[in-house]
This record gives structure tokens, C-alpha cells and sequence, in this order.
């Protein structure tokens, strides 16, 4: 992994517009920084933020996403750190794709049904002004799709519908890895796939990043896929990065009780389940987030405090931080709280 930012982000906010005049808080006070060749997980319980976070770090929010406070700043290949909230529509038009693709969730939904996978490869180019001819936009998707472990001549003029859902999330990744990003961000890579699948998406993606040396952020509910991909895992709740730690520290050592719920949550795939343990009540629903630690209800080590007030940023570790009162005495064998709040 190098030393060297790809993408920073400082005290981001974000709201979605609830109402004619109501507003709730999706992502709240975010620092993340994303260096070239490295992976970074978000992890979390659905509707902790986590796709917003993503969606915001190419500008791609969905219309009722309001930026209220904070910077993304993006290392171009010239090596100039570009501030991406100040881009005009066009010089955010040409940054997609060529600095920094998406994969959506869902590859059923993200390719167009009526055209020929080599079709849809070639408008990708032509969208983003690549003057290449179309022999060479052939020849590169071949390599790709050989990368991604397809058969070109069999895929490239296939319909989407002729594919697996396997074969088409692959084909996706091809596609966004078309114009050689910096940066590939990817919404659930693997939901809705087969193990069997989801281990081979695992795979190509670990092969590629290899090879082509581009970062990713990837989000995900799935805590094994980030075990086996990523370099550091930003665990999110309530629209916050609660910890943020390389793989192994937040694995072997968690220092926020949330991520540790989420680890004790995990079913074996063998051996025995009475070591699961589940997270008790539900999320937080953004228009009506806790005072204090939004964690507290939920939290069997919750106290007094934490009702009342919000927990700092605490570094825990070198590259690691927990916001938690009591970060520095988490451990995954640590007893509940006796104190009820
Ligand atoms: Fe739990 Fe308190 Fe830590 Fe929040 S601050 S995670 S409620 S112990």
C-alpha cells in the first residue's frame, strides 16, 4: 500500500431533504483518507450511511443529497489535489470513469438490456471521450474480460439477459475499470450472488487490484468479504465512522462496541453457533438519531455519559480510532456494562 493520499475527505456532512423544509442528517462529520493501491472497507447495518459515503466520493448523490459541510479532495494523475466540490458539470463528467469508476449494486439493474456487451463497452469509451477506435476499445475489453476470468468472444456479444449473475457483475467491473480509474468504488460487489460466485468475485478483484494497481473503497454489510479484501476497514453507524482500523486491528482487536457486535454477530461456517451473538434492537432511523452516543441504546457497555454526550475520536492504535468514552478498555471478551441507561 502506498504512503501516498488518493482521496481525501474532511469533516463531511450530508443531508437528505425529508420535507418541503426538513432535512435529516445521513453522514455526519466524516475523515477518511483513501491511499493509492489500498482497499478500504465500510462496513455496517443497512441504512448506517455507508452507499451515501461512497455515492458522495464521486459526486453521485442522488438528487435530494445535500453536501452541507466539509471537502473531497482527489489526487489527479498529474499529481494536483483536486477539489472535487468545485468541479463544474463537465470537468466532473471527464473525472468519472477516467480517475474514478463506480460498480452499483445490483449488476441486473446496471447494464443496458438492449444492447450487445461489446455495444456497451464501446459507448462507455465514446461517453467519456476516449478517441480510441473501436478495434482498440475491442481489444482492451477483451484483456479486461479475460481478467475478470470471461470468455470475450462469448461475452462481448452477448445481451446482458444471455449472462449469469455472476457473469454480469464481472462484466461490470470490466467495464469500470475501462478507462484505467485511480480509484474503483463498489456498492455491495457480491449481495445477491451465490458463495460460489461471491468467492470467485472475491478473487478477480484481488487479482486485479494487483495487477492494475488501482484503489478501492468497497461497501459492505458482508464482514467476511472485508476480512479477505480489504487493507482497513471504517466500520459506520448512525452516519458516522465509529472505527477506523487496518484489517487486522479491527479484527483481532476492536475498540468500539458496535464493531464488536457486528464480529460476535458473524455465523461460523463451521464449528459451533453458541459464540453468535446478536446486536439487540434495530438501527436508528436517520430522522430521529439518539442524543449523545447514537450507539447508546444498543450498547451492553453503555454508561451515564453516554446518553449525554458524544464520544470523541479516540486513537487507539497506530491507524486506529474508535469514537468511543471507553475505547481504550474494549475487547471482544469484555463483560457488559452493570449500569442501565
Ligand atoms: Fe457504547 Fe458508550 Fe462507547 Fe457509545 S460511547 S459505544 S454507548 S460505551
Amino acid at each position: 500500500m502506498s504512503d501516498q493520499v488518493l482521496l481525501q475527505i474532511r469533516n463531511l456532512s450530508i443531508d437528505y431533504r425529508a420535507g418541503k423544509k426538513k432535512f435529516v442528517s445521513v453522514v455526519r462529520d466524516v475523515n477518511l483518507d483513501v491511499y493509492r493501491d489500498e482497499s478500504v472497507a465500510l462496513v455496517g447495518e443497512s441504512g448506517c450511511g455507508k452507499t451515501t459515503l461512497a455515492l458522495a466520493m464521486l459526486r453521485l448523490l442522488p438528487k435530494l443529497g445535500i453536501i452541507r459541510t466539509g471537502s473531497i479532495r482527489f489526487r489527479n494523475r498529474s499529481g494536483e489535489m483536486v477539489d472535487l466540490l468545485a468541479l463544474d458539470d463537465e470537468t466532473l463528467r471527464r473525472f468519472r470513469w477516467t480517475e474514478a469508476a463506480v460498480v452499483y449494486q445490483g449488476a441486473q439493474n446496471s447494464l443496458n438490456p438492449l444492447s450487445r456487451i461489446r455495444t456497451q463497452f464501446l459507448e462507455t469509451a465514446r461517453a467519456h471521450g476516449r478517441d480510441s477506435t473501436a478495434e482498440q476499445i475491442d481489444r482492451r475489453a477483451a484483456e479486461l474480460l479475460r481478467l475478470v476470468r470471461l470468455e470475450p468472444a462469448r461475452v462481448l456479444t452477448a445481451y446482458p439477459h444471455e449472462l449469469s449473475g455472476g457473469m454480469r457483475q464481472r462484466v461490470l467491473i470490466a467495464l469500470g475499470l475501462l478507462l484505467d480509474p485511480q480509484l474503483v468504488i463498489l456498492d455491495e460487489p457480491t449481495t445477491a450472488l451465490d458463495i460460489l460466485t461471491q468467492r470467485a468475485i472475491v478473487d478477480v478483484l484481488r487479482n486485479l487490484q494487483q495487477q492494475l494497481h488501482f484503489a478501492m473503497v468497497f461497501v459492505s454489510h458482508d464482514l467476511a468479504l472485508a476480512a479477505e479484501l480489504a487493507d482497513r476497514v471504517a466500520t459506520m453507524y448512525g452516519g458516522r465512522i465509529v472505527e477506523l482500523g487496518g484489517v487486522r486491528d479491527t479484527f483481532y482487536t476492536p475498540k468500539h462496541p458496535y464493531t464488536i457486535g457486528l464480529i460476535k454477530a458473524v455465523v461460523p461456517v463451521s464449528g459451533d453457533l453458541p459464540g453468535v451473538m446478536s446486536i439487540s434492537g434495530s438501527p436508528p432511523s436517520f430522522g430521529q438519531l439518539p442524543g449523545g452516543c447514537t450507539f447508546h441504546p444498543r450498547c451492553p457497555y453503555a454508561q451515564e455519559i453516554c446518553e449525554a454526550e458524544d464520544p470523541p475520536e479516540l486513537t487507539v492504535g497506530a491507524e486506529h480510532s474508535a469514537a468511543c468514552f471507553f475505547a481504550d478498555d474494549m475487547s471482544l471478551d469484555r463483560k457488559p456494562a452493570t449500569v442501565d441507561v
